[in-house]
């Protein structure tokens, strides 16, 4: 290898293997795949529709799709959906969706959403409303109440997080239906973005409701966070009627245009695929209790440090105090305001976490002696 590339390898792997803070899997290998990395690999247009262009992997990206439609309880009769570049994309194709079904609508997303939202939002130029967070992340049910009677003669599009991204908080469908009910709003589609969550909350329990069974019109899920990979990726699905809203033929590649870009990743469906064969729902669900149980013990020993740790439900992500910036940059630890989360993704060994776990304690026992010289 070239130098410079070298010592571009050399920051990512050791990076790589040392941050804490952020959702992303790090126990993958797919060198077997290299052979791909010397051809052209196009997945142009519909994942359905095969293009005149035969150099793409839709038969695997259909295999995905499926997956996840029996993953989010529904068959792909039912549902269509394609592999994106990631939850991004997958949550701006939820809202462009939902635009089409209905243009004059409000959308509705808490304070604590993704800040690729509003981006999206602004891109699709759609009206919406920000409602207020409660503590742990989740939306203000009260907030989304005072604020919807005000515009319940409008079509209502609700964005949900499946697990926010600094706290991993859910809202409650239930709750967001109740008030569906309450204010007799006739117009309404419903968004998840599950971009961390999608591949872990069907296997908690009890499970978050998010899926197809619940009647949702769209999920977006990330495929480098949970799953894990060296290319963002991500999946989004719908029910299939509002894919079949928007669909143009295209002569010019011979397939339909339903998709946000043109020209697609055929690497990531081969990767996302050969996931899927080797795990499965079992593995799925044994990499959830492994995870878990790093987290709940994570969690313990930063509050034996005093370090006010908490999580939602059977979280991987566990928030805590906010330590000093050295100690933040040392694990590559997310921060926001005075918190700090460590999340407990598969391939994260808890060695990392009792090496971090030790700085901390030195820190801590630094700052009191240095508090006790100041009294004496
Ligand atoms: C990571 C994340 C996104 C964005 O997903 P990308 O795959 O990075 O585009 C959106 N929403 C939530 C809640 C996330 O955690």
């Amino acid at each position: 290898m070239m130098s410079k590339i070298q010592e571009i390898y050399t920051r990512i792997k050791e990076s790589s293997d040392a941050f804490l803070g952020y959702p992303l899997a790090k126990d993958f290998s797919y060198s077997q795949f290299a052979p791909f990395l010397d051809v052209c690999i196009n997945n142009v247009g519909d994942p359905e529709a095969s293009s005149t262009l035969s150099i793409d992997t839709k038969e695997l990206e259909q295999g995905c799709i499926e997956f996840f439609a029996e993953m989010l309880s529904t068959s792909i009769d039912n549902v269509w959906g394609y592999v994106t570049n990631g939850g991004t994309e997958g949550n701006l194709y939820g809202l462009y969706l939902a635009r089409e079904c209905f243009p004059e609508a409000v959308v509705y997303y808490s304070e604590s959403t993704h800040y690729s939202v509003k981006k999206n939002l602004h891109l699709l130029n759609m009206r919406n409303i920000v409602v207020r967070s409660q503590d742990n992340g989740e939306i203000d049910y009260q907030d989304l109440e005072q604020i919807l009677t005000i515009h319940r003669d409008k079509p209502a599009v609700f964005f949900l997080n499946i697990g926010t991204t600094m706290t991993e908080a859910v809202d409650d469908l239930d709750r967001i239906k109740e008030i569906i009910r309450k204010y007799a709003i006739k117009d309404y589609y419903i968004h998840c973005d599950a971009a961390f969550l999608g591949t872990i909350a069907p296997f908690v329990t009890p499970k978050p409701k998010f899926d197809f069974a619940e009647g949702v019109d769209s999920i977006a899920i990330s495929g480098h966070k949970f799953m894990g990979g060296p290319i963002p990726c991500g999946i989004v699905m719908c029910k299939r009627a509002h894919r079949n809203r928007i669909a143009n033929s295209i002569s010019y590649v011979g397939t339909l245009d339903t998709t946000i870009t043109g020209s697609r990743n055929g690497l990531t469906p081969l990767f996302l695929w050969a996931f899927l064969e080797k795990h499965g729902m079992e593995g799925l669900k044994k990499r959830v209790e492994n995870s878990q149980q790093l987290a709940k013990y994570t969690e313990e020993k930063l509050n034996e440090l005093g370090g006010n740790a908490w999580r939602n439900k059977e979280a991987l992500t566990v928030v805590f105090d906010k330590p000093s910036e050295a100690i933040c940059e040392k694990y590559q630890l997310a921060s926001e305001n005075d918190i700090a989360h460590i999340i407990c993704v598969p391939g994260l060994e808890k060695e990392r976490i009792d090496a971090f776990l030790m700085d901390l304690e030195q820190e801590i026992r630094e700052h009191n002696t240095a508090a006790l010289e100041v009294m004496a």
